[in-house]
């Protein structure tokens, strides 16, 4: 794979056209998401008690939007990207994040969450990137966008 997140450019597009199809059935489904009022609790995970797992396409995209090599480290259970208890990328946050909603609808975001699932590991093998289901801390930990 090429060394640099300019390299990625055609996989970043395809995760954004991902993204605003997520945005889309997010807004269709109104009914079903559920309520948030961005409180931040469920970004600090173990005292939430819950996980995210993130894939190398996620990943490569939030590291070519911020233009790094390395994403930021997550040396204890809350997001490193939680700043002021408010997302500092949310433009570029992972699938798990634009679907969980506490309040909303655990069906409709399984199916939704399966269905971008089912898209990112296809666009780990049309780009030859090898597929991982990695839970957020240990992802952030390794990742380099240069082995990708
Ligand atoms: S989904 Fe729920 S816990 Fe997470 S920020 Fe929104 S209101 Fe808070
Ligand atoms: S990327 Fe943003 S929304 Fe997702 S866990 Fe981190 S701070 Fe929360």
């Amino acid at each position: 794979m090429v060394g640099k997140p300019a390299g990625h450019g055609r996989l970043v597009e395809e995760v954004a056209a991902l993204y605003d199809w997520i945005g889309g059935r997010l807004r269709q489904e109104s009914g079903r998401i559920g309520r948030c009022n961005a409180c931040g609790a469920c970004c600090d995970f173990p005292s939430y008690g819950h996980r995210l797992f993130v894939t190398p396409p996620e990943l490569i995209y939030l590291a070519t939007k911020l233009d790094v090599d390395r994403l930021s480290p997550m040396p204890d259970g809350r997001c490193p990207y939680q700043q002021d208890n408010r997302c500092s990328i949310h433009e570029h946050r992972f699938v798990g994040c634009r679907i969980f909603h506490c309040r909303g609808d655990s069906d409709f975001q399984g199916e939704l969450s399966e269905a971008a699932i089912k898209r990112l590991k296809s666009l780990c093998e049309e780009f030859q990137v090898p597929y991982r289901y990695w839970d957020l801390p240990a992802a952030l930990n390794a990742f380099d966008v240069k082995q990708e």
